[in-house]
């Protein structure tokens, strides 16, 4: 993505946050856009302690509170979704940016051997899963808004 995408990507966002501020009546305070501005630069999927973490180091001082606070406010905006990748990581969810994604799917992947030790997430989008959501709305006359799904595995040796 080039620096004047990402740039336009920003101020949709962030007005996307603001509007979304506005109409709750919450409070429109700059930490939550730096929050938000920090997630939309990362990568990968986070979770609260990560985000925490990136914000010390990056010498922006917020609490843990405000970190889960933004968060669920994040959330019910859209501009975030919401991930629970294993068993072990229940008490910790992970979260990702999602406002320009499109829908994909989560494989995670399991250290052999280990008690459900995370190796990797990898992110597949598979255009069958599009069908199979057509053919449940047809056959049930519903209106799909949106799925979760999770394979969870080891390697082949
Ligand atoms: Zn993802």
């Amino acid at each position: 993505m080039d620096a004047k995408q990402k740039e336009l990507n920003f101020s949709t966002i962030k007005e996307v946050l603001r509007q979304y501020l506005q109409h709750k009546g919450f409070r429109n305070t700059p930490e939550r856009y730096t929050i938000l501005e920090e997630i939309y630069n990362m990568e990968h999927h986070f979770n609260v302690d990560d985000l925490y973490l990136l914000m010390m180091q990056k010498k922006y001082h917020v609490s843990k509170a405000t970190i889960y606070n933004t968060i669920e406010i994040f959330l019910d905006a859209g501009l975030i979704r919401k991930h629970q990748f294993g068993e072990k990581t229940m008490t910790s969810s992970s979260y990702e940016k999602s406002y320009f994604d499109k829908q994909h799917d989560h494989l995670v992947i399991y250290k052999k051997g280990s008690d459900k030790e995370i190796q990797e997430i990898i992110e597949f989008c598979d255009p069958r899963i599009q069908g199979i959501k057509d053919s449940i709305e047809a056959a049930f006359g519903v209106n799909i808004d949106s799925h979760s799904l999770y394979f969870y595995g080891t390697k082949k040796d």
